[in-house]
């Protein structure tokens, strides 16, 4: 297949359906989901991940920025498209020529969509949710300045679909930091009634991403924001959450050996000749490289699967290929798959006889799932699977 000639990611459908009911079985009956797929759906494929949820039901998603929204609604995304972050008031053009939703950043920002909207002079308006700092003091009018958040149902051109939130210490364990969260929840939820006292409804709420349903599924808002979660992801390998749910990974990520020689005892491999050999080895080259999100911090540290084995990666990782030490795989020879997240087999008949997560590289990288998945590179070409 020319989709897996060189490196490529594995979409499982089956698992992001199944990840979705799970994440909506704790949200509740009354929660949808509204997925998260900015970042090209950390790294999955944005058009692919979004039709997968379409067809499966979903009709609400969310995305960084405006141009990820309209590459959603190009492919046929008919839902509402939530931008969460700032849009400039040079393409406001573009949320309403492609009927996305703009969350309100701050309350200057709020205002110049009015201002945008009341200029065009044929009634044009922009659908927005308000955004609430609760504490996290990234966007948002703060939740103490209830005039402020009031004002918004009050500007002509715009129309108020949505009130959310973001927390930011929802993955952690200890009791600071559920108390935290917990006060957060507490200033949405008091914003809420507020804006009901006043008469002011007809909007949906939300608060929680993956960890917020994962460690707080007691608290049901309207929506919920699951991204990493939906991916079948923690964020970190040694996370634990308080719901018991079964997440599985829905991306595999893989590339092919090109190339294995012998390296004798004492030779030294790749740029700056980081690695040396301290005995005869076979080492093979894999046409994938830092360019297509492995880190380079990986060089002479990374594991990755062939032939259903753990191998290690040896000498520098380069922008477009890196070498592992395939001595204690047997038989590895040129046009076998590696596996860098994933399942891998020894032979046929068994389906996986190791396999690693994006959590394990993410790990030995030093950073997070989140960032491991978003920067998986636009070279690489997204398969769908069952
Ligand atoms: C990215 C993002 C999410 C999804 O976060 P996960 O932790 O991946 O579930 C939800 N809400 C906002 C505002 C975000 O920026």
């Amino acid at each position: 297949m020319s989709e897996t000639d060189r490196a490529w990611i594995e979409v499982s459908r089956g698992n992001l359906i199944h990840n979705m009911k799970e994440l909506q079985r704790l949200s509740g009956d009354r929660c949808a989901l509204m997925p998260a797929v900015k970042a090209n759906a950390y790294g999955h494929g944005d058009v692919l991940t979004a039709r997968i949820l379409q067809d499966a039901g979903t009709d609400h998603f969310c995305t960084a920025s405006a141009d990820e929204a309209v590459r959603l609604r190009k492919a046929g995304i008919s839902g509402e498209i939530l931008i969460l972050g700032y849009t400039s008031p040079d393409v406001f053009w573009k949320l309403t020529r492609y009927g996305l939703t703009q969350t309100v950043v701050d309350s200057a920002f709020a205002r110049e969509i009015s201002r945008y909207c009341m200029r065009s002079g044929d009634g044009t308006k922009i659908r927005v949710h308000v955004g609430v700092d609760t504490g996290m003091h990234r966007l948002g009018i703060p939740y103490g300045r209830i005039g402020l958040i009031e004002e918004i149902w009050n500007l002509e051109g715009l129309e108020v679909t949505g009130v959310f939130s973001h927390l930011c210490v929802s993955d952690g364990a200890s009791d600071a930091e559920e108390k935290y969260t917990r006060e957060q929840i507490r200033r949405f939820r008091d914003v809420l009634k507020h804006l009901h006292a006043k008469g002011i409804d007809g909007f949906r709420a939300h608060i929680q991403g993956s960890y917020g349903i994962l460690n707080y599924p007691e608290y049901s808002f309207d929506l919920a924001r699951p991204g990493i979660a939906l991916y079948g992801c923690l964020s970190s390998k040694n996370d634990r959450v308080k719901a018991d749910a079964d997440l599985r990974p829905v991306l595999s990520l893989k590339a092919r050996i090109a190339s294995v020689k012998k390296l004798a005892a004492g030779e030294s491999a790749g740029y700056g000749l980081t690695y040396t050999a301290g005995a005869d080895r076979r080492i093979a080259v894999v046409t994938a490289g830092y360019a297509d999100g492995i880190p380079r911090s990986l060089s002479n540290c990374g594991t990755v699967l062939v032939r259903g084995r753990k191998v290690p990666v040896i000498g520098r990782i380069c922008m477009d290929q890196l070498t592992l030490d395939v001595t204690e795989a047997p038989g590895a020879a040129a046009g076998d798959e590696v596996v860098f997240i994933g399942c891998s087999r020894r032979g046929p008949g068994v389906s996986c006889d190791a396999a690693l997560t994006a959590e394990d590289m993410a790990q030995t990288a030093g950073t997070i799932t989140n960032e491991i998945l978003s920067r998986l590179g636009a070279r690489l070409k997204r398969i769908e699977t069952e």
